[in-house]
C-alpha cells in the first residue's frame, strides 16, 4: 500500500490536506495523525471492517479495545450512555488526555471494542486532531496508539513512518507531541457509597486532579503490578507487555548518590545505555548518555520518554538503565509505562 505523508506545519492553509484525510477516513481508509498525547492511527469506529484493518496495520490482538476520538465532548451521548459523572469530567478535563469508559450504544461495533459492552471516548486537544475528528463530522474516529504493537508509542512522525508506513493511507506530520505519554483511563463506578472513578491507565490528567471531580478514585491493581497468570483486567491492553525495548531496561531504586555511584561503576564495566537526569550528566561518561530532562521536571521526562527509550535501544549496548520514578503526580504515569518497559525488572543499589 502507498502512503502519503502529508506536513501540517499551520491549519490555516491546509484545509484541503484536512478534508482529504476526512474523506479517506469516511470511506473506510486508515489516516494517522498529530493529538496531544501521542500519534493516533484512525479510522471509521462505526465500521466494523475499519476496526479489523486498524488492528492487522498494527499487528494488534483484536481484544484489545480501540478508543473513540470527538471533536465535541457533547458528541460522546451518539455513541455511549453519558450521564452526570460523565458531564463533570468533560467540563472540567475536555477536551484534554482524559479517556473515559462508558456503556456503548448499538451503533459501536463489537469489532472496535474488542467484544466489550462498553466504549472509551476522548476528545483530544490538539488542533490538527480536532479540525480532522470536526471535518470527520457524524463519524467518530477509532484510534490507538499509531505504533506496532509491543513498540513505544510514537511522539514524532518519524516514529510513525518506522513502523507503519505502507500499513495506511495516509500520515499527517504535525511536529511532536507535547505530552508525550498515552490519556489517563477512568471507567465510572457506582456501590452503596455512591459514583466512584476507577484510574484503568495514568497519564496527564493525574489522580489528585480527578479527586476534584469525584472524590473516590480507585487505582486499578494492574496499573502498579504483573499481572498474575489467568487474572483478567479491567482494561484489556494491560494484559500485554508494552513498550519493550530489545535491550533490556532495568530501573534504579535508592538514594541519588548510590544510583549515580552504581553508574559510575557500570559505566567502567560494561557498554550500558543510560536514561539519566540532566543533573547527572556531569558526573558520567558522555557515552551513551539520553538525559530524560531535569531531577523534578516530570513533564519533560513524560515528553521524552517514548523518544529516549527508540533512540537508546538504538545504542544496542547490553544493558538500558532508568531511574525508577517516583509515584506521585504525573509520576505515577510515568512509572506505570517503565515498569512494563522494563517487564518489572528493578535494581536496588
Ligand atoms: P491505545 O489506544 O493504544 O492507547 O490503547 C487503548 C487502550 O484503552 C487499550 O489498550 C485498552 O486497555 C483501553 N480501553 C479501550 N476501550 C476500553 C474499554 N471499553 N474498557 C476498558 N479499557 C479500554
Ligand atoms: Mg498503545
Amino acid at each position: 500500500m502507498h502512503t502519503e505523508i502529508i506536513h501540517i506545519t499551520d491549519l490555516t492553509g491546509s484545509s484541503a490536506e484536512i478534508s482529504l484525510a476526512a474523506a479517506v477516513i469516511r470511506a473506510g481508509g486508515l489516516v494517522v495523525f498529530p493529538t496531544e498525547t501521542v500519534y493516533g492511527l484512525g479510522g471509521n469506529g462505526l465500521d466494523a471492517e475499519a476496526s479489523r484493518k486498524i488492528y492487522a496495520a498494527k499487528g494488534r490482538p483484536s481484544n484489545n479495545p480501540l478508543i473513540i476520538h470527538i471533536h465535541d465532548p457533547a458528541e460522546a451521548d451518539k455513541y455511549a450512555y453519558t450521564g452526570n459523572l460523565y458531564n463533570r469530567l468533560a467540563a472540567a478535563f475536555m477536551p484534554g488526555p482524559l479517556t473515559v469508559i462508558l456503556p456503548k450504544r448499538e451503533c459501536i461495533p463489537y469489532a472496535t471494542t474488542g467484544g466489550l459492552d462498553t466504549v472509551a471516548v476522548r476528545c483530544p486537544d490538539h488542533p490538527i486532531a480536532h479540525a480532522l475528528l470536526k471535518e470527520c463530522g457524524d463519524v467518530p474516529v477509532a484510534a490507538p496508539s499509531a505504533n506496532l504493537s509491543g513498540k513505544p508509542s510514537p511522539t514524532v512522525a518519524e516514529h510513525v513512518i518506522a513502523d507503519l508506513s505502507g500499513r495506511v493511507d495516509i500520515i499527517i506530520d504535525g511536529g511532536e507531541s507535547d505530552i508525550g505519554l498515552e490519556s489517563t483511563i477512568v471507567s465510572i463506578g457506582h456501590d452503596h457509597e455512591g459514583e466512584y472513578l476507577t484510574l484503568l491507565r495514568p497519564g496527564a490528567v493525574t489522580a489528585d486532579a480527578l479527586t476534584c471531580v469525584c472524590e473516590r478514585v480507585v487505582i486499578a491493581p494492574a496499573v502498579l503490578e504483573q499481572m498474575k497468570e489467568g487474572e483478567r483486567p479491567l482494561s484489556p491492553g494491560m494484559m500485554y507487555k508494552h513498550y519493550a525495548p530489545a535491550t533490556p531496561l532495568v530501573l534504579l531504586d535508592g538514594a541519588p548518590e548510590d544510583v549515580l555511584a552504581f553508574l559510575q561503576r557500570e559505566q567502567a564495566e560494561r557498554s550500558c545505555a543510560i536514561l539519566c537526569y540532566l543533573e547527572e550528566m556531569p558526573f558520567l561518561k558522555n557515552e551513551n548518555l539520553f538525559p530524560v530532562g531535569g531531577k523534578d521536571d516530570l513533564a519533560t521526562q513524560a515528553h521524552c520518554l517514548f523518544s529516549l527509550l527508540r533512540e537508546a535501544d538504538k545504542a544496542e549496548a547490553s544493558v538500558m538503565y532508568a531511574h525508577l520514578p517516583d509515584k506521585s503526580g504525573l509520576g505515577l504515569a510515568l512509572y506505570n509505562r517503565m515498569i512494563r518497559a522494563a517487564a518489572h525488572t528493578i535494581r536496588r543499589v
